[in-house]
């Protein structure tokens, strides 16, 4: 039986790089979280990119996280603090999001995309730019293909279900 305390236990997409690029960070919070996480400053409005290195099966940091952190809520936990949707739905959910990504990320690593990011958000707002592309239709492989459509799928269900938008 699952637990049916947290979505967020199993979940943790929106630390894992999945689901944000990067967390936007308050001033006043800036030297307190300077002590314990690396930031990235940009006149004087501190961020860090994800995937976060607090992220280890959960928050390592969880009583010290940045308030944005503290505040996130995405629509899947939303819906099942409202209960519009059990559990083990829910699970399901994210484990489907878990499965896209390692797919995604298998396909990447044979593939002969040249992407700047390292991050799998930003990857994948690279690879949604090079798919736009219509020039480039006719130069797509099977397998081009068939990672633009897991892609894509991603994309629907991270919007879907999620309520993110991710690129
Ligand atoms: S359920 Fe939503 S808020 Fe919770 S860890 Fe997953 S993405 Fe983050
Ligand atoms: S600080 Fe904690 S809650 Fe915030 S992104 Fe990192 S692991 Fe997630």
């Amino acid at each position: 039986m699952s637990d049916l305390s947290n979505i967020c236990l199993p979940c943790g997409i929106c630390c894992d790089g999945t689901l944000i690029g990067f967390v936007e960070l308050e001033n006043e919070e800036l030297p307190r979280l300077k002590k314990i996480m690396d930031i990235e400053d940009e006149r004087d409005h501190g961020f860090f990119l994800q995937p976060c290195k607090k992220y280890c099966n959960g928050c390592t940091i969880y009583s010290e996280r940045p308030k944005q952190c503290g505040k996130f809520e995405c629509g899947l936990l939303k819906s099942v603090e409202e209960k519009e949707l059990e559990f083990d739905s829910a699970l399901d959910i994210v484990n489907n999001a878990k499965q896209l990504r390692i797919s995604i990320e298998k396909k990447l690593e044979v593939l002969d995309f040249e992407l700047k990011s390292t991050s799998f958000y930003f990857k994948m707002v690279e690879l949604k730019k090079v798919f736009s592309k219509k020039e480039l239709d006719d130069t797509l492989t099977q397998n081009h293909l068939k990672l633009k459509k897991e892609l894509i799928e991603l994309d629907i269900l991270l919007s879907d279900k999620f309520g993110v938008t991710l690129y």
